[in-house]
């Protein structure tokens, strides 16, 4: 527990000005879901698959993974858990599936990986499915897709699962399905993205590396990597005018989505769903029942008529001070 704020945990994330978000964590170990279980979180917004497949030295099975998986579903359960597909590559590796490059995050990554490899990425969403029986909470959620092609060939893998597991008798639902927003290319496809998915989720962590081309990792050029470049809040803005405008769920599970300064950008935007580390989520939850969004997007305009990402920063600084 965060101290003294416990008593949030069964309080509604409501504004001053009666705006309602649904605050869901990112999980990975089993741990961060009893850890959640403790904040009140409504459901999974980003269950990093990878983190148990490093914990190994192997593939786990299919049945190893469905049993991994439905510790996750039945946890949360009715609450939405929100699954994504193994997303290897860039800076994480399994010591079993070397990857050795160049270029690592411009390189084989998430998608790319499992679509060269469907049979890694079938077995891992017919785990998926066959863990969600009986609770029906299940979303799965496909990162690093850089075309709408990637898109559809990820879907049909996914319905292929489906269509076996029913041949197979499996009591399944269909799983809801979406896209992590997390490459510049998609702010410009956002429409053709919501035309086929049943909503889309921005990796704001990746989204922020590739629009300012700074290594996320790299210590030697951290001081340029900003989620308040005007760059990036102008993506995130158009991002979730073009999902609602197609009527798509639009949520965000980035760092910047668990950062107090971030919540508030965020909720001048639009952005009502938002999922962190469970360590954040209280902290959040009384950020914003202390906030008027009015406040927030008046600050929103502020900012964005400025171009200088360090200016902004110490004026989103100064303006969370002033409002204590
Ligand atoms: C992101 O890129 O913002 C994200 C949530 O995914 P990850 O940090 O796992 O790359
Ligand atoms: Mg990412």
């Amino acid at each position: 527990f965060v101290a003294g704020l416990e008593y949030l945990k069964n309080e509604p994330c409501e504004t001053l000005d009666q705006q309602h978000f649904c605050l869901q964590v990112n999980t990975g170990l089993m741990t961060d879901v009893y850890r959640s279980l403790d904040q009140g979180a409504e459901g999974v917004g980003l269950y990093r698959t990878e983190v148990s497949f490093m914990m190994r030295d192997r593939f786990p099975s299919e049945s190893e993974q469905a049993e991994i998986y439905r510790q996750q579903l039945q946890a949360f359960a009715p609450n939405n858990v929100c699954m994504r597909t193994l997303d290897i590559g860039g800076d994480k590796s399994l010591s079993y599936f070397p990857i050795q490059e160049e270029n690592p995050f411009l390189g084989w990554r998430g998608v790319r990986v499992t679509l060269d490899h469907p049979e890694i990425f079938i077995v891992q969403v017919r785990a998926m499915i066959r863990a969600s029986e009986g609770f029906d909470n299940l979303s799965i959620l496909i990162p690093m897709v850089s075309s709408i092609g990637e898109l559809e060939e990820a879907m049909h893998l996914i319905y292929r699962a489906m269509h076996e597991l029913q041949e197979e008798g499996y009591q399944v639902v269909m799983p809801r399905i979406g896209m992590m927003i997390e490459i510049p290319a998609n702010v410009y496809q956002i429409r053709d993205i919501a035309a086929r998915v049943d909503f889309i989720s921005v990796g704001s962590n990746d989204l922020t590396q590739y629009l300012l081309a700074v290594d996320r990792t790299n210590p030697r050029v951290a001081s340029l990597y900003n989620n308040y470049h005007p760059a990036v809040l102008m993506a995130l803005q158009q991002i979730y005018q073009e999902a609602s405008a197609c009527n798509c769920p639009v949520s965000i599970c980035g760092e910047l989505a668990g950062d107090p300064i971030g919540v508030i950008l965020l909720a001048a935007m639009g952005f009502r769903s938002l999922s962190m580390s469970p360590t954040s989520l209280l902290r959040v939850k009384a950020l914003l029942r202390q906030i008027d969004t009015e406040w927030a997007r008046d600050l929103l305009n502020t900012i964005l008529q400025m171009d200088n990402p360090l200016v902004i920063r110490s004026t989103l600084e100064f303006a969370m001070k002033k409002a204590g």
